[in-house]
């Protein structure tokens, strides 16, 4: 479930977003490595590191894992586990497999038909390709569907949402279409899939389709599957339909581990599981509904690329949609293995990527294990020549991420009060192609991680990563490029890092390459070996370049007497987020006061629809103004924090050398739980599971980050005792981390 993610922080990182160039820290603060490092020494083993690494290694695993559809819950899935717990033992870790016992359901009956005004029945198929191997292995094969969809069995007639986002229901609604009662069809993209149902069900709608528009994923792209790399026409996009920005995980178990005895809700009263039946098809099964469709002509942003005209009916196409699923649980299987460290073996450095694919997943996921695989085996290779980590590292391979992270969120669930304890950071990988190395996560980490991928070079260009991706965003235009740390993004939910970010507060990053491959394999039998090694990294060598990155970062938090956490950079990025939504404020109140509406007149040509006009506007109350004070105060004071933190620790280095023992231990107590602090025990509003105060997945994007979620979504929800509430909770969050660096501070 990776993807979109990857375009999405790749794209964020090329175009710029809305993070400042750092202000006011400290001019000659001392490096990350530095502090913690004799560096000349610690840059030699990361070379010897460096020179373990083998792409055939990536080759030979990919090949083997991605032979057989290994979805949770699969024999394949299960075998899987085992090879990568029988690698883990064989390179010196302690392994076990965690099991997990959570629900996924899996489709009995898909049938979806058009009854008029013509025929025509999808046929939800993906051909045999003589080009890819395994388009022919059919045994255990789950064919494209979504899973969490609901049972159902409807009749009605089509209404075009485009995305089906909010936003393009207040256009149907200034047309005059409703969807109650409708089976709405929408494209993917603009949002997470789940968004789309979930919207469909609050507007009325009984049933949803969902097509891959091959404007967005096809031939407008470039040449699609077998000659080229784009999604072909009978190509299924199947995900995951689960309220994730609700809880992830296993939708029985909210909260706690889905062991063997847990309580378990009844799949009927899951909140998490769709209400209403969804299936995705393949742009070849689309065509004949919508060209079928008549009712105005669709605004030309809501057109894709099929060659028909777009229309938003509703009907005359009406469909007949049966969808019956078997509502089972399944075992997910998380092989995880630990390097015991020699001086902190309760402080733990975690690395994971999920090894279950929808079909052979060879991309996602399994590009990301492979690398994480060939990184355990070289610090394997190192602990072999009497080097040993100072802390304990953990690599793990989830399983059941796909439908919704649940092997790693029923993991953290379950070991939650020992990770607040004992988690130093959690680093997260998922599929990987050719590219640049893209970095998202704790803004606490941002220095840190930027000055590992200045280390790292890319294996094709005389380059350092951090130099050709500050290049591709001048080339952009990017106003950051000039800024020293390239700004990381923040995390939404869009894998495996969610539930140790949001729910357990551990620092969490997400790093992957990508942007120069393309991809149109996604969540498709054709996500295929065949396919990656003629499109996506054909020798491996970026899966070696991510390991090198991923491998840098594991290792040095691993050993440094300093845990790199740094806080000015922090600071500038939760300042733009706040003067962002200072902003957002007035200019809903303006919006309010002049045109009572919220929405932008313009974004509907008229020309499409002569013989309709507008209906009002809606009426909204009036928005009051908001004391953003609280917040303002402590920024400041988290500012000064930090800048006092950087001159201490850079003074006290340069003066006599590092932070040792008891007083190391202490200061690294306290770094290494400063993202707890940002954590409120009652959680989100309606969605108590997600408790960080700096980040969530927004309710209505959900991969897509919302910042100071609950005063943003308290703006965009009109929710005004919220907003207050929560400028009120973000200041003692930010208040909570200041309290945290002082004591920093005072032990240098
Ligand atoms: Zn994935």
């Amino acid at each position: 479930m990776y993807r979109q993610y990857v375009a999405l922080l790749i794209s964020f990182a090329l175009m710029g977003c809305s993070t400042p160039p750092s202000e006011a820290s400290p001019a000659a603060a001392i490096s990350t490595l530095d502090a913690g490092f004799d560096a000349k020494a610690q840059r030699k083993l990361e070379k010897q590191f460096d020179s373990y690494l083998n792409p055939d290694n990536l080759r030979e695993w990919m090949k083997h894992m991605s032979s057989k559809p290994h979805h949770v819950g699969s024999p394949w899935s299960k075998q899987n586990a085992e090879y990568i717990a029988a690698k883990f033992e064989e390179w010196g870790y302690e392994t076990e497999i965690e099991q997990f016992d959570v629900l996924l359901p899996i489709p009995k009956v898909r049938l979806l038909e058009m009854v008029s005004p013509t025929r025509f029945t999808a046929e939800l198929k993906e051909p045999v390709l003589e080009e890819d191997a395994t388009s022919s292995v059919m045994e255990d094969r789950l064919p494209g569907y979504n899973a969490y969809s609901a049972d159902g069995d409807v009749t009605a007639e089509l209404v075009y949402v485009n995305y089906g986002i909010p936003a393009d229901y207040e256009i149907l609604e200034r047309q005059g279409i409703d969807v109650k009662g409708k089976i709405v069809i929408a494209r993917y993209g603009g949002s997470w899939r789940g968004i789309k149902p979930k919207v469909a069900y609050e507007k009325g709608a009984i049933g949803c389709i969902i097509f891959s528009d091959p404007r967005d994923d096809g031939y407008m792209q470039g040449d699609v599957y077998p000659e080229g790399p784009y999604r072909m026409k009978h190509g299924i996009q199947r995900g995951s339909v689960v309220d994730m920005p609700m809880y992830p995980g296993d939708p029985l178990t909210p909260g706690y581990g889905a062991v063997d005895g847990a309580k378990r809700l009844d799949y009927k009263e899951a909140p998490t599981i769709m209400k209403i039946p969804v299936l995705p098809i393949s742009y070849a099964d689309a065509q004949p509904l919508l060209e079928a469709m008549q009712g105005p002509v669709a605004p030309a942003s809501w057109r894709g690329a099929l060659p028909i005209t777009y229309h938003l009916g509703p009907g005359p196409s009406t469909v007949h949609l049966k969808l019956e699923f078997e509502w089972k649980l399944r075992t997910a299987y998380n092989p995880v293995g630990r390097m015991v460290g020699n001086q902190y073996p309760d402080e733990w450095v975690m690395r994971g990527n999920h090894h279950d694919g929808w079909v052979f997943g060879a991309s996602d996921p399994i590009s990301g294990m492979v690398s994480l695989m060939e990184e355990a085996r070289a610090v394997g290779e190192l602990v072999k020549t009497g080097w040993r980590p100072k802390r304990t590292i953990i690599y793990a391979g989830w399983d059941a991420e796909e439908p919704g992270l649940l092997g790693s969120t029923e993991w953290v669930e379950h070991h939650k009060r020992e990770l607040s304890e004992k988690m130093v950071a959690y680093i997260n990988t998922d599929g990987t192609s050719r590219g640049f190395l893209g970095i998202s996560g704790s803004h606490t980490l941002e220095k840190f991680v930027n000055e590992v991928r200045e280390e790292v070079d890319d294996p094709l260009v005389d380059a350092s990563l951090q130099e050709r991706l500050r290049a591709r965003m001048m080339v952009n235009g990017s106003k950051y490029a000039d800024r020293k740390d390239l700004p990381i993004g923040a995390l939404g939910a869009g894998s495996d890092y969610t539930p140790f970010l949001h729910h357990a507060g551990i620092a969490s990053l997400n790093m992957g390459m990508g942007g120069e491959a393309g991809g149109g394999s996604y969540h498709s039998v054709y996500d295929s070996f065949d396919h990656y090694t003629r499109f996506m990294d054909p020798t491996f060598e970026y899966g070696v370049t991510l390991a090198k990155s991923t491998g840098r970062v594991t290792l040095r938090l691993a050993d440094t007497d300093v845990l790199p956490f740094r806080f000015t950079n922090f600071v500038d990025h939760v300042t733009q987020y706040a003067k962002e939504l200072k902003e957002f404020a007035v200019e809903i109140r303006e919006k309010t006061k002049h045109n009572n509406t919220l929405v932008d007149q313009n974004a509907y040509s008229l020309a499409a629809h002569p013989d309709k006009t507008y209906v009002s506007p809606i009426k909204l109350d009036s928005v009051p103004l908001f004391d953003f004070s609280p917040i303002d105060n402590a920024l400041a004071r988290l500012r000064t924090s930090a800048n006092r933190y950087e001159v201490a620790l850079t003074n006290n280095i340069k003066k006599g050398g590092r932070p040792s023992g008891d007083e190391a231990q202490n200061l690294n107590q306290i770094l290494m739980k400063s993202e707890r602090a940002m954590m409120r025990e009652e959680g989100l509003p309606r969605r108590d599971w997600f408790k960080h105060m700096i980040y969530a997945p927004g309710l209505y994007t959900g991969y897509g980050v919302k910042t100071l979620p609950g005063i943003r979504e308290g703006l965009e929800e009109r929710k005004w005792d919220e907003v207050n509430l929560f400028i009120g909770e973000v200041a003692a969050a930010l208040n909570r981390v200041a309290d945290d660096l002082d004591r920093a501070t005072s032990l240098l």
